[in-house]
């Protein structure tokens, strides 16, 4: 299929795409494009204006200014992979973005069209939640922060108006006490989950002082498994109390049906990567 006609323009800032955005009804955004492009050939969507944004500068860039590292939203999967900021301060988003589809999605796909595009098998998402994100976005009346925890309503659905772009997602770097852990099953190579998890907890001695757990593709959208973590949080971790975290996971699973499996077979899927992300997560925190 082809895509209906549309108009092109390459945006030379963020205030000239904000513009274009407020001025021309249903305008895009252009990203990587590799999720808004098969929508447009499949013509589930048929934008009459698309706006680049990939020669932005401000939206370009991986820095780690203190313990925030600010990750501009057209930072590609394979910039991901290959910061070596991330690699030492973040590495379950690197962990994650190895696992994104394959070498020529993640040579566009880019981290900020992973987060905005709001479909619940996209791998970011979770791992935002999971990382407690800060998602800085603008508009025409300016910046804003958008905590990750929130932002996500429903399949294609999520707190970014019309005019808004997202600018910039920033993460706390990962400190001595905390480990992380990311599970994706998937049944080939470059498929999207069919059920995944990442899972950040820090230690304060033995007890696990704090755990947040993503899940990915098991709900209309990213979920928290916020249920799992309170039987967490607090004690000291042990392998009855994963079964415990896991079996209040499948119940916090609504999965769809599909092509992937059906309800039973990913809520159990998920369950699943929940206890091998928090073994990883436990592992690399004690170490
Ligand atoms: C074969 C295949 C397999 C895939 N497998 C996976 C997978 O396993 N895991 C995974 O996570 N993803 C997967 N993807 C999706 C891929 O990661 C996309 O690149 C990603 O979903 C969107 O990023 P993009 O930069 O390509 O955005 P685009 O496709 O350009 O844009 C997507 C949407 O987000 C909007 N948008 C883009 N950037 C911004 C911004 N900065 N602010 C506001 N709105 C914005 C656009 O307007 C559009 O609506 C796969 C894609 C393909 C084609």
């Amino acid at each position: 299929m082809i895509t209906s006609q549309f108009q092109y323009h390459k945006a030379s800032s963020v205030e000239d795409a904000i513009q274009k955005l407020t001025e021309i009804e249903d305008a895009k955004l252009l990203a990587g494009g590799h999720s808004l492009l098969p929508m447009m050939k499949l013509r589930f969507a048929e934008p009459p204006y698309l706006i680049d944004i990939n020669d932005i500068p401000e939206l370009q860039g991986i820095e780690l200014d203190g313990d925030t590292i600010r990750i501009g939203a057209m930072t590609t999967e394979n910039e991901i992979i290959a910061s070596d900021i991330l690699q030492q301060h973040c590495p379950l988003l690197v962990e994650a973005a190895k696992l994104v589809a394959d070498p020529q999605v993640r040579n566009r796909g880019t981290i900020g069209g992973d987060i905005a595009h709001g479909d619940p098998g996209n791998d970011h998402p979770a791992v935002m939640l999971a990382l407690d994100a800060n998602l800085v976005i603008q508009g025409p009346d300016g910046k804003r922060n958008q905590p990750a925890n929130g932002f996500f309503l429903g399949t294609y659905w999520n707190e970014i108006a019309e005019d808004e772009i997202l600018v910039a997602i920033e993460v706390k770097a990962l400190k001595d006490n905390q480990g992380f852990g990311y599970h994706k099953l998937k049944r080939k190579t470059g498929d999207y989950a069919v059920a995944g998890s990442p899972v950040v907890l820090s230690l304060d001695g033995d007890k696990c002082a704090d755990i947040r757990i993503g899940l990915t593709n098991v709900a209309p959208m990213a979920i928290r498994a916020t249920e799992a973590e309170n039987i967490l949080k607090g004690q000291v971790i042990d392998e009855a109390l994963i079964e415990q975290a896991a079996a209040q996971v499948v119940s916090a699973c609504e999965p769809a049906a599909d092509l992937r499996g059906d309800e039973e077979y990913k809520s159990h899927m998920a369950a699943e990567m929940v206890r091998r992300a928090i073994q990883d997560a436990l592992q690399r925190a004690r170490n």
